[in-house]
């Protein structure tokens, strides 16, 4: 199967074939198309997988499908344990959408400047990239508006708990709308990962590669 088969936006796929992807690896093949229809996904994969474009292109695949969209706050939230993760994850977003003009993507971390990163939200953004611990701060001076979020990616997840992200991750989570789409990505998918993961979807899909 080929990346043209999944459903992704053509400009998307362009930008895939610059970065010289040539075959979906297995995480890809089952979330995206799956993404795309708007299932919620608990997808256990491991570092290396191909887990970020996995959640990347659909989400960017699902933003082109509905461009008027006028908001202040993300469409899509992806939340990972670190800031050097957080930073990749933009990093490699801006490289699969690069042809998408209208993408303007901000990465809330710790260790770099509030002043820039409370600038960068006074523009419409369409894809946030945050620490939790970072996006709290942010979210307690009352900074940000989720009430336009479609879709929510927890990325590592069982590395957020490990590192006593639960409680920060419970109340980001309850400031976002109930008709998300809610997609996690974990190495492991039992104990307090599988239990955080219930709370969190609806009906969703499991993938374990
Ligand atoms: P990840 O598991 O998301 O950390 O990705 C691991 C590495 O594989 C990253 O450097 C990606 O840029 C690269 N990658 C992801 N998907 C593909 C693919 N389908 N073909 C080639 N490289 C890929």
């Amino acid at each position: 199967m080929k990346f043209s088969e999944l459903g992704i936006d053509p400009s998307i796929l362009s930008a895939l074939d610059d970065a010289g992807y040539t075959d979906p690896t297995q995480v890809q093949l089952e979330a995206i198309p799956a993404a795309i229809a708007g299932k919620d996904l608990l997808v256990s994969a491991q570092t290396g997988s191909g887990k970020t474009a996995a959640f990347l292109l659909p989400a960017l695949t699902k933003m082109t499908q509905r461009t008027d969209v006028k908001s202040n706050g993300p469409r899509v939230l992806v939340l990972t344990p670190t800031r050097e993760l957080a930073q990749q994850v933009e990093k490699n977003a801006l490289e699969y959408g690069k042809n998408l003009r209208w993408l303007r993507t901000v990465c809330l971390v710790g260790g770099s400047p509030f002043g820039f990163q409370i600038r960068a939200m006074t523009r419409p953004i369409d894809l946030m990239v945050a620490t939790p611990g970072r996006l709290m701060d942010h979210m307690r001076s009352g900074r940000i508006d989720f009430s336009r979020l479609e879709m929510l990616v927890l990325d590592e997840a069982d590395r957020m708990l490990d590192m006593g992200f639960i409680e920060d991750i419970e109340t980001i989570v309850a400031a976002t709308p109930a008709a998300r789409q809610t997609v996690l990505f974990s190495a492991t998918l039992d104990g307090t990962v599988g239990n955080l993961a219930r709370k969190l979807t609806r009906d969703p899909q499991r993938i374990e590669v």
